[in-house]
């Protein structure tokens, strides 16, 4: 049976920013998909990107804002990008619109 999502969120990897987790990446420790993988040398990878589920608990872990969603029209995002930092015990989520307009929430 094929199976069509109703919209696609793509993860996005930023390679200069990931730092590895000193080797022991927490994205990949908490990916339910086992889909991140680290490389001997490099940033983080994705092994099936079309696999991803688009849970969001990689972005929300990694201490180096390196991971990211965006966010299609179809998803109400328009193409604008949706990140996460962890600040005091929360999350704060950040959407970049396409036009660089900001907005913030912490949860
Ligand atoms: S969004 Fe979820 S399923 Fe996709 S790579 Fe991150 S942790 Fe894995
Ligand atoms: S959590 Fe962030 S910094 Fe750590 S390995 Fe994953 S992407 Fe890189």
């Amino acid at each position: 049976m094929l199976v069509r999502r109703w919209c696609s969120v793509t993860l996005l990897i930023n390679s200069q920013r990931c730092r590895r987790c000193g080797g022991h990446p927490r994205c990949a420790d908490v990916c339910p998909g086992n889909l991140l993988v680290l490389p001997e040398r490099g940033h983080i990878v994705s092994r099936e990107p079309d696999d991803c589920w688009d849970c969001g608990a990689c972005i929300k872990v990694c201490p180096q804002q390196a991971l990211a969603v965006s966010l299609p029209p179809e998803a109400g995002g328009q193409g604008s990008t949706l990140r996460a930092k962890q600040i005091a015990g929360k999350i704060r989520w950040t959407l970049e619109h396409p036009d660089g307009r900001l907005e913030t929430i912490d949860l």
